[in-house]
């Protein structure tokens, strides 16, 4: 038997929080409740003055495998995300090659069977994410994926995308849009704006993602499918997901730590490390974005965590890849980002686990896709995945201390407040203190 017992945590449930202890036995909480006894020989994790809550669960990790390995690796994003406090990733599809049909879909679910933490798996909407031919989503649905999307890109064609969405509906699973038209961004780097133009970059409009929300809130009215909006950046592209919400439309959004985080003028040192897609907005933007974490426009935290090799990082920034790391610091942004001290531990895990593990579907255990129970109430019964996360705790970002094998972190040196301490994987204690057991 093999127990733990978290000692004396504000215990952090849907709607209320209390001080308890929680015992875990076998990957399961068995108990919750004030001064418990633990069986002989339990683990003792002491959370006096911490946040004890469910799982991390990200719902838009690239963990670059097959195809990415110098960068990452199932193993290696699995190291980052336990130590980001996350028990569970959805890994995105637009590896080389997409994970577009049965026998990508299970190596990729095999492979991730074998890391530290749940590894769920998006499927590519279309055949080679070229938004031409869907891919078979019911040989995919069949495997247990949940959630599929071409991220990287939109779906371009509304006709295409109109018969996804038909198609997903009575499979019972959500598809996710990276909203942005193609055309109006081509050639784009960075925003589009004052700032583009005397940097001389050629900007990516805002238009670009929110024409694609506008339109895909119209496809979602004509088919009655659930839709997930990834990486919202602009207060437009926000309020439209919001009004359309509260219509009853099924549409959910994920905002990502940097877009709530950093704005555009970050890229004026022509500094690729800031360089992501969709590119960090105007000071307006970003304010909307860090205001939807409050006004319930955005339902979840999703990190993009998106590794590059270093060498392709140094690149001009026009030729540079887009995409930051995210799994390590989101915990600490976003604490930041609810205002620290006077953060609301239950918007906290409401953002990083509960929306996002129901989103993904990822609720209860499936055994088809080897994954247990995330994002629930800490209650007897549940899987026992658990972060323990301290809000008084001041730390020091550094590039040194990633698990992850890129390094591609424009927050490197930056101070941070509040730091996951533990995470508990189906029972087991794989962070403690912020470092990998
Ligand atoms: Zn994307």
């Amino acid at each position: 038997m093999a127990a733990v017992i978290v000692r004396n945590g504000l215990v952090v449930g849907p709607e209320s929080a209390t001080v308890a202890d929680v015992l875990v036995v076998d990957g399961v909480i068995v108990a919750v409740g004030e001064g418990l006894d633990a069986p002989s020989r339990s683990r003792e994790v002491d959370a006096t003055g911490c946040w004890v809550g469910p799982g991390l669960v990200d719902l838009h990790t690239h963990l670059r495998e097959p195809g990415g390995e110098s960068a990452e690796t199932i193993e290696s994003g699995s190291r980052a995300a336990a130590v980001g406090g996350f028990t569970a990733v959805v890994a995105m599809p637009n590896t080389e090659p997409a994970l577009d049909n049965v026998a990508l879909v299970t190596y990729v679910l095999d492979q991730g069977s074998r890391a530290l933490v749940d590894v769920a798996v998006a499927g590519a909407i279309t055949l080679g994410r070229q938004g031409e031919r869907l891919a078979p989503m019911a040989e995919l649905a069949a495997l247990g994926v949940r959630l599929f999307s071409d991220d990287g890109t939109g779906v371009q064609d509304a006709a295409v995308m109109r018969r996804a969405l038909s198609y997903a509906r009575p499979l019972g699973i959500r598809l996710a849009q990276h909203c942005e038209d193609t055309n109006l961004a081509a050639g784009g780097s960075m925003n589009e704006g004052a700032l583009s133009s005397r940097l001389g970059l050629v900007g990516r409009p805002a238009a670009a993602e929110e024409i694609m929300v506008a339109r895909d809130i119209e496809l979602v009215r004509l088919t009655g499918a659930p839709l997930h909006f990834l990486h919202l950046s602009t207060a437009r592209s926000l309020a439209a997901v919001g009004a359309a919400r509260d219509e009853g439309l099924p549409v959910t959004a994920e905002v990502a730590p940097h877009h709530f985080t950093l704005d555009e003028s970050a890229c004026e040192n022509y500094d690729a490390h800031y360089k992501v897609n969709p590119p960090l907005r105007s000071r307006d933007d970003v304010a909307a974005v860090r205001a939807s974490l409050v006004n319930g426009w955005a339902d979840a935290v999703a990190t993009d965590h998106a590794p590059h090799a270093a060498e392709l990082k140094d690149l001009p920034f026009d030729e540079a890849p887009a995409g930051m790391l995210g799994l390590e610091h989101a915990a600490s942004l976003t604490f930041e980002a609810l205002g620290s001290s006077s953060a609301d531990p239950i918007r906290f895990f409401a953002l990083l686990s509960r929306s996002p593990a129901r989103i993904a579907s990822l609720r209860h255990g499936d055994a088809r896709v080897r994954h247990s129970g995330h994002g629930g109430a800490v209650v007897a019964g549940e899987d026992a995945n658990l972060v323990v996360f301290d809000p008084s705790a001041r730390w020091r970002a550094s590039r040194d201390r990633l698990q992850s094998l890129a390094y591609n972190t424009p927050y490197d040196g930056r101070e941070l407040e509040g730091r996951v301490r533990t995470t508990i994987v189906r029972g087991d204690v794989v962070v403690d203190e912020g470092v990998l057991a």
